[in-house]
């Protein structure tokens, strides 16, 4: 493909229950039931290479829909060269499945994960019998070493650990970086005082050379789950990174939200909270959105 550029799609925003979530009968979730259109499915990002080879970071079990999404938007190319999984828990990893013989038949996509993933894979038998029957090729990145997910490709992926429950492997974000731009897909953190190290945000995303950033946006407060305990499921609320953030200066990284829980008014466009993260300068994600890296 001559003067094709590198282009990542967002597929989908949810958090790992995507939206409306299953057994959720409350007003947030029957909404999204009765018009579709509002319905979002787990956190992915497809990207199109230089070559227009076709990528992938995290496999949920909605990729069916989000291949849909990305057909639609055009240079979608079957098979996908790789894929890429942050962290073990479900909505990031609930597609791998998709892949085998029973659905798509696929060979030798190459897989790029953690060391603690990978061995979670060996050990789990429904995702082993899709290395050893050749549909995935895993192959392990270290901690802040780039790699090109295929030669050529005309991007590089950056894993950055990021701590967040960590019961069934660890946790990276992944920074996208083409010719032109870099984007950081971080959908899960425990916290920014683990993540910052004492640094802001901005710093932060200076000190990693990133241009754009989802970031997870899983809550908008502490009080939205009523009856579970919060502590269990640590995530910094949307209210505490806009805290954190203040306004958005025209030089600032072009920060967007993403990873949001059935309950997050984020998900209305229509609510308060929605106007004030756009009052701001920051964003809400939306599937379709692209950014152009190279
Ligand atoms: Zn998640
Ligand atoms: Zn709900
Ligand atoms: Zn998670």
């Amino acid at each position: 493909m001559d003067g094709a550029k590198v282009r990542a799609i967002v597929l989908g925003t949810a958090q790992d229950g995507g939206y409306p979530q299953p057994g959720c009968m409350s007003i947030c979730c029957e909404r999204a039931r009765s018009d579709r259109s509002l319905s979002r499915t787990p956190v992915s990002l497809g990207i199109i290479g230089s070559d227009g080879t076709c990528h992938i970071i995290e496999v949920g079990r909605k990729i069916g829909e989000q291949i849909e999404i990305w057909k639609g938007f055009g240079g979608f190319e079957w098979p996908l060269k790789s894929a890429s999984i942050t962290h073990a828990h479900l909505g990031h990893t609930d597609g791998l499945r998709l892949l085998g013989r029973e659905v798509m038949g696929a060979r030798g996509i190459t897989l790029h994960c953690s060391e603690s993933m990978l061995s979670l894979i060996h050990q789990t038998p429904t995702w082993n019998i899709l290395v050893e029957g050749g549909v995935i090729s895993p192959r392990p990145w270290e901690s802040f070493i780039s790699f090109e997910p295929s030669p050529d490709c005309g991007f590089t992926i950056t894993p950055i650990p990021v701590k967040h429950r960590a019961e069934l492997s660890d946790n990276h974000a992944l920074l996208i970086r083409g010719a032109s731009g870099s984007l950081l897909f971080m959908p899960d953190q425990d916290s920014w005082q683990e993540t910052l190290e004492g640094s802001t945000i901005r710093e932060w995303l200076s000190s990693l050379g990133a241009d754009s950033a989802l970031i997870d946006g899983t809550f908008w407060s502490s009080s939205e789950l009523s009856g579970r305990d919060m502590s269990e499921i640590p995530h910094p609320t949307v209210s505490e990174s806009l805290e954190l953030l203040g306004e958005r200066a025209d030089d600032d990284p072009d920060i967007s939200f993403f990873h949001l829980n059935h309950t997050n008014p984020l998900h209305d466009e229509s609510s308060n909270e929605f106007a004030i993260v756009r009052s701001m300068g920051w964003k809400i994600s939306e599937p379709g959105d692209v950014y152009v890296l190279g």
